[in-house]
């Protein structure tokens, strides 16, 4: 079940041919990440080349839909019309690569908000085949262990 927490007016993103196994993924609700086949670096958001070792193959593994809040901002300017005030905007540590994401958090006071805290991805559903990950204060508290990628 999908849920939606920004208007029809916001500035959907496009994907290239270098993001769209990335947003391939988002669709069936999956957080993946770009892994260089020939290295193994991991990056975000996906590029055609890598930043470490320059070769274009990559592919993308599958990633844990939970991270921690590294930082955060709220907005409190409409950049967009109809478009609810605040909304949060948060940089996610994902815990099992050394990559962050950059996304909304959802359904969350912003009076709660702290760094560090542990968070779950959602999904909004833009449209049959596009998908955006949000993210909300995890309900409960994890342990900590690094999990696996590619699971
Ligand atoms: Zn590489």
């Amino acid at each position: 079940m999908s849920e939606r927490w920004f208007p029809d007016t916001m500035p959907l993103p496009a994907a290239s041919p270098d993001t769209l196994g990335w947003w391939q993924a988002a669709a069936e609700h999956r957080l993946v990440v770009q892994v260089c086949d020939a290295c193994g670096r991991y990056r975000h958001p996906p590029s055609p080349r890598c930043p470490q070792c320059h070769q274009e193959a990559s592919s993308f593994v599958d990633h844990p839909p939970h991270g921690t809040i590294y930082t955060f901002t709220v907005v409190h300017q409409a950049f967009v019309p109809g478009i609810e005030l605040p909304y949060i905007v948060a940089v996610i540590d994902l815990p099992a690569v050394p990559i962050r994401l950059v996304t909304n958090l959802v359904d969350t006071d912003p009076s709660e908000v702290r760094i560090g805290l542990p968070v779950d991805l959602v999904w909004e559903d833009m449209g049959p085949d596009l998908a955006l990950p949000r993210a909300r204060l995890a309900s409960t508290i994890r342990v900590q262990a690094v999990p696996e990628v590619g699971g």
